[in-house]
């Protein structure tokens, strides 16, 4: 008997997951579902190029349609699932019609966190989270001037840098005392400060937005010390909510995201979850760490493939080295592993002309590079942290450091960690 999967959320976790299982070997049925009507595309132009025009709009689709057909990837848009009936395996549509699954995935992903004030659902109020976000907000760009954009994590402050190449006056709200406070290290926002700083945005930090009021041809936007930014367009990016509600509502276990284990099987083992939506304990956690989301590529991409082997019935824990990218300006971020707990970190490179490398380290342990428009560096980083190669501190900082033979030698002890 030919088996069904069904894939709910057709973006970067749901369409590697169909790749992967048809890969695997996988011969049944493969449904792939999303409540969007474009082809799944890719999402980080969307802050990036999508605004400043550098991106060519072809270039968006993940796969192309010879990927669903030659896959027999049944990939069905603007199709939005309702509910799971765990009893009956099925999955009901927002028509009221049905599908029978043998295995379910959810890759249902996130959406923006929404600003909860008076005045929050002004026009001129945007988001960034899909193409209809993105197609709403560039054309905004054409005729606003100034624009606050209320958030200084990734998605704020890539908004930030493609508004201001577009000749915006651009001012950024933060409510931390320093920018991306959640992900990157004070030496990086600090570097990032500047590099923003000396292109004209201005920085609120350590404030909260209490109040847009519509003045008719701008916005104000009211801060909690009382001052008042006035704009045409406001960009809000303060974060994601993960979609756990078709999970929650048919009693999966839920808790900040779709909790599964290190092989993306959920609390019902004929149902996987990846990407953004899941919760899991990351293999490079300290112990008793509590579970946690990732909201990258990289992390949908791998875990889907992990979600799949489970699929498949060759399970195999989720193991991949955490790596994430950022472009701003002519900044080429790119980061891997993670940096939590470091205790000292070196730089190889030139800050001045704005292409180094931040080595981070817990005790002597090498746990993170971050890249500043040295892509070879971060291939060789990742080889480097994925192998366990040894390097310290003092290596790094020696002007004849070379991270290229570094990363090439055999590591000492295998840490089973997957490229
Ligand atoms: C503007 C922007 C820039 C970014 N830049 C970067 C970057 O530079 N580097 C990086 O690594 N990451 C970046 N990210 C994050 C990255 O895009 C996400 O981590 C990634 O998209 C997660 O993929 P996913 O498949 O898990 O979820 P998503 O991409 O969120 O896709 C989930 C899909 O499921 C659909 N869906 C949800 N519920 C249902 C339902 N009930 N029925 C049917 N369909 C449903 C959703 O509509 C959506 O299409 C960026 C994100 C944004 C928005």
């Amino acid at each position: 008997m030919n088996r069904t999967l069904v894939i709910v959320g057709a973006s970067y976790a749901g369409v590697q997951l169909a790749a992967s299982t048809r890969e695997l070997g996988f011969d049944g049925r493969i449904v792939l579902l999303g409540d969007e009507p474009d082809a799944p595309y890719q999402r980080p132009p969307l802050s990036k190029g999508f605004l400043t025009g550098g991106f060519a709009n072809e270039r968006l689709p993940l796969r192309s349609q010879a990927f669903f057909d030659e896959g027999k990837i049944e990939w069905m848009p603007s199709t939005r699932v309702v509910r799971i009936d765990r009893e009956h395996r099925e999955i009901e549509l927002h028509d009221g019609s049905r599908i029978a699954y043998h295995h379910l995935a959810l890759t249902t992903g996130a959406r923006v966190r929404k600003l909860d004030c008076p005045g929050a659902t002004l026009a001129a109020v945007h988001y960034l989270r899909d193409l209809r976000d993105a197609r709403r907000l560039a054309q905004t760009t054409h005729t606003a001037r100034r624009a606050v954009v209320i958030g200084g994590g990734y998605i704020g402050l890539e908004v930030a840098a493609s508004l201001r190449q577009q000749g915006l006056q651009v001012t950024v709200v933060e409510t931390e005392p320093r920018l991306l406070a959640r992900v990157a290290s004070p030496w990086l926002s600090g570097f990032m400060l500047r590099a923003h700083t000396e292109h004209g945005v201005a920085f609120e930090f350590g404030r909260k937005v209490v109040a847009l009021h519509d003045m008719d041809w701008s916005v104000s936007v009211e801060l909690d010390d009382g001052m008042r930014l006035v704009c045409d367009l406001v960009v809000v990016g303060i974060g994601v909510v993960p979609n756990t509600e078709l999970a929650a509502d048919s009693g999966l276990k839920v808790a900040g995201g779709v909790i599964v284990d290190a092989c993306a099987r959920t609390s019902d083992p004929s149902i996987v979850a990846a990407g953004d939506c899941a919760s899991f304990v990351p293999h490079w956690a300290p112990a008793g760490a509590r579970a946690c989301r990732i909201e990258s590529v990289q992390n949908a991409n791998d875990m889907a493939r992990t979600a799949a082997a489970t699929i498949v019935g060759r399970p195999q824990p989720y193991r991949a080295l955490p790596w994430f990218w950022s472009d701003q300006y002519d900044l080429k971020l790119q980061m891997a592993g993670v940096n939590a707990g470091f205790t000292d970190y070196a730089i190889c490179g030139s800050v001045e002309e704005r292409r180094f490398s931040l080595f981070y380290f817990r005790d002597d342990e090498l746990i993170a590079v971050d890249s500043v428009n040295r892509p070879q560096d971060h291939m060789f980083a990742r080889k480097l942290l994925a192998n366990g190669a040894r390097v310290s501190p003092q290596a790094v900082r020696d002007p004849a450091f070379d991270l290229k033979t570094v990363a090439s030698r055999d590591a000492p002890a295998p840490r089973g960690v997957a490229q």
